[in-house]
């Protein structure tokens, strides 16, 4: 009898070593994004070779898999968090759109929101489309501001 207590805790931590050895770990793996993956071969020119953009996602947000016209806008960019380095579009016409397809590159690729780096990064990959389409212009439309959560 005296032993009963020690002999539960010792059936306990062996119950918990037998556990933590022979049962598998939960997956910390994400779900796979591979709707956008399919894609990835007709993405445009200007979107090939960066490292950065892992794929284009069409009809809904790749992170909460619906689309809220007032959050999302009919684009946007993942610079973070779960869904990093994808680009989610409202449908079909905004990924054939170059001027917002560049935009939200432009985003992928500094990781940044509308701040210069990001104006800089999209005029350059503009490369010479749309003259009016200018830093300082992009400067009077976003204001630059630093502290946006999410962009669009
Ligand atoms: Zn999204
Ligand atoms: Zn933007």
């Amino acid at each position: 009898m005296l032993n009963t207590k020690m002999m539960s805790q010792e059936l306990v931590k062996r119950l918990k070593q037998l556990m933590n050895t022979e049962l598998p770990k939960p997956k910390k793996k994400r779900k796979p994004l591979a709707e956008a993956e399919g894609l990835a071969k007709e993405l445009p020119d200007f979107m090939q070779g960066h490292k950065e953009l892992l794929g284009v996602h069409i009809g809904g947000c790749i992170v909460s898999g619906e689309w809220d016209d007032k959050t999302m806008g009919s684009a946007h960019a993942h610079c973070n968090g779960y869904g990093k380095g994808y680009i989610c579009c409202k449908s079909m016409k905004q990924f054939e759109k170059d001027t917002t397809m560049k935009h939200e590159l432009a985003h992928i690729l500094t990781g940044k929101g509308h701040v210069l780096g990001w104006a800089k990064c999209y005029v350059d990959l503009l490369n010479g489309d749309h003259k009016w389409l200018t830093v300082p212009w992009l400067k009077n439309k976003y204001g630059f501001k630093t502290r946006k959560k999410k962009t669009d």
